[in-house]
């Protein structure tokens, strides 16, 4: 008997589909016992052995980690021996099998959930997730103190695991080559459990309540286009989403054999594919997707993600490990630009009534000299680690520019005075508003390449608000006074013997690259994702032959 088409909805973590077997898996429970301990001692060894056992374990998960999805993601594992060695961590479960007597299986417990549910509470989504990492500590050390195997079963027909939940561990030891997806109840897109599979490609859904161990056998299709998973799909559907599975996978083997080629045209005309990345979590896609460097780090990312303002200390080792894992690529950072529609708490910002055309990004470093050199520092300590390049966003005038760069040299001094290593560097000027372009010659003397944000400066030249959906209707992303603004400012770029790039999403636009090209951009930098794809156009121009009108 045919059985009927469930639809059950959950949260894709990439775009992407997987059909096969559905196979549920279930965490093995293990009994604990809340009874008193006689010998506290004993326990307390206890737990430190499978304190060392769970550290020992993650040292084995990052490396085969590395191996199935490089070395940023596998840090994951690096951040969990640094918790389970945590002081105030550690005393907490120690503390309860000392003063409350109890075993180390229901002290480890107890205190990991307590310190779940400190980070479940968070407002912020990247801190909320974490709660995901301390219960995969846990359930690390309760293996060892239970003798537990934790490994999911998978058969050996690949399959679309189901779960409640999926550790980043159990993830990691998964064979890949059985594994099609997976759909759990719990999770979140933050999660390092989907950061992993995104890395690997590997369609998911999380947060899918309806997940039941009675889909075990059947089959399912996950459609991480919409957000679902079909189980015993009907047929139509099958030979549709089957169809257009097929095209993915073919299209990814199209873009790997464009891995390790050049981005030249026909006629020899070579332009350089950079990638635009928010942080360090952003590196494994620039190396996957084989960008020849980063066009633009929006640095501002780093301030997003933090509660605080983060310290020069902290955003250095952010800058670092970006510069560290690309080097030697080139790695475009541009300073902060918070404001407008990027906002964070803390920095306590009035409000405004035209934010877009208010106190954002150069201005507000400008007004607040401090704060500018704190990442200013903290980004030349960074330079002695990979090639980097540094610019100023939403410049209007020559005078911001130059005074931009006078802060940038004063912390140049100061560091060079207090014996630190500084690497050599080129600065840049984002080319985003009207008027940069109008002086882009002023400007020009002052830099060494120029950076054309068309995101703001279709904004600022057709006054349009970028945010505003209502808008759509009137807004052209191919106006020709855009088109115009970019040639003039190659021009005026070359006139003075400086390259240019954009790094707006009209850089990934495909149907504007031979025009790009023929205007003479030496640079374009898009979404990681995008390389690949435009690559490919790259390739099939000819800017010897005439221009199809
Ligand atoms: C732009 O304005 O085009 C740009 C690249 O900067 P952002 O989108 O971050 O404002
Ligand atoms: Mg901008």
């Amino acid at each position: 008997m045919a059985m009927t088409m469930i639809i059950a909805a959950g949260k894709s973590i990439l775009n992407g589909i997987a059909i096969g077997k559905l196979k549920y898996y279930k965490l093995p429970e293990i009994e604990i016992s809340d009874s008193e301990v006689i010998d506290p001692e004993r326990e307390l060894q206890t737990f430190e052995e499978a304190r060392q056992n769970a550290i020992d374990e993650q040292k084995a998960l990052y490396e085969k980690a590395k191996l199935e999805s490089g070395e940023d993601t596998a840090q994951i594992f690096e951040i969990h021996a640094m918790m389970l060695d945590d002081d105030d961590f550690v005393s907490a479960i120690r503390e309860i099998i000392v003063s409350e007597h109890k075993n180390a299986v229901y002290a480890v417990r107890t205190a990991c959930l307590r310190q779940a549910e400190i980070f479940s509470e968070m407002d912020d989504p990247y801190f909320k997730a974490r709660s995901a990492d301390v219960e995969d500590i846990c359930q690390s050390m309760l293996d060892s103190l239970t003798d537990r195997d934790r490994v999911p079963a998978q058969g050996t027909e690949p399959s679309i695991l189901l779960a409640e939940d999926l550790a980043p561990s159990e993830m990691i030891r998964l064979d890949k080559s059985l594994l099609l997806g997976f759909v759990t109840m719990k999770g979140s897109v933050n999660s390092h459990t989907a950061i992993l599979a995104r890395s690997m490609n590997i369609p998911a859904l999380v947060k899918c309540p309806e997940v039941s161990e009675e889909w075990d056998g059947r089959e399912g299709i996950i459609d991480g286009y919409n957000s679902c998973i079909y189980i015993d799909p009907a047929p139509e559907l099958r030979s549709t989403l089957t169809a257009r599975r097929d095209e993915d996978l073919k299209k990814t083997a199209l873009m790997q054999e464009l891995k390790g080629k050049d981005n030249t045209t026909i006629d020899g005309t070579t332009v350089r594919v950079y990638a635009n990345i928010s942080g360090p979590w952003d590196t494994q896609a620039v190396l996957q997707n084989d960008a020849g460097g980063v066009g633009l780090f929006r640095t501002e990312f780093v301030y997003i993600g933090a509660r605080d303002y983060p310290s020069e200390d902290e955003q250095f080792l952010s800058y670092r490990q970006v510069l560290e894992t690309l080097s030697p690529k080139e790695v475009i950072f541009r300073t902060c630009d918070i404001g407008a529609d990027k906002t964070v708490d803390y920095m306590q910002m009035d409000p405004e009534e035209n934010p877009a055309l208010g106190c954002r990004a150069i201005r507000i470093c400008l007004m607040r000299k401090d704060f500018f050199k704190t990442q200013l520092r903290a980004i030349l300590r960074a330079s002695a680690y990979g090639t980097l390049l540094i610019m100023f966003p939403m410049i209007t005038s020559a005078r911001e520019l130059r005074e931009a760069k006078d802060i940038l040299e004063e912390c140049r001094q100061e560091l060079v005075r207090e014996g630190r290593k500084i690497g050599k560097y080129q600065i840049g000027t984002m080319i985003e508003t009207p008027a940069a372009v109008m002086i882009a010659d002023e400007l020009a003397e002052e830099c060494d390449f120029f950076s054309i944000g068309t995101n703001d400066l279709t904004q600022y030249t057709c006054a349009i608000d970028r945010t505003n959906a209502k808008l759509e209707p009137f807004s052209d992303t191919h106006h020709p006074a855009v088109l115009r603004e970019i040639q003039m400012t190659v021009e005026a770029g070359h006139r003075h013997g400086i390259w240019v790039g954009i790094c707006g999403e009209l850089a990934a636009d495909v149907t504007l690259t031979e025009t790009f090209l023929r205007m003479g951009v030496d640079e374009l930098s898009v979404n990681p994702k995008n390389v690949l794809p435009l690559r490919k156009i790259i390739r099939g121009l000819n800017l010897k032959e005439p221009k199809e009108i």
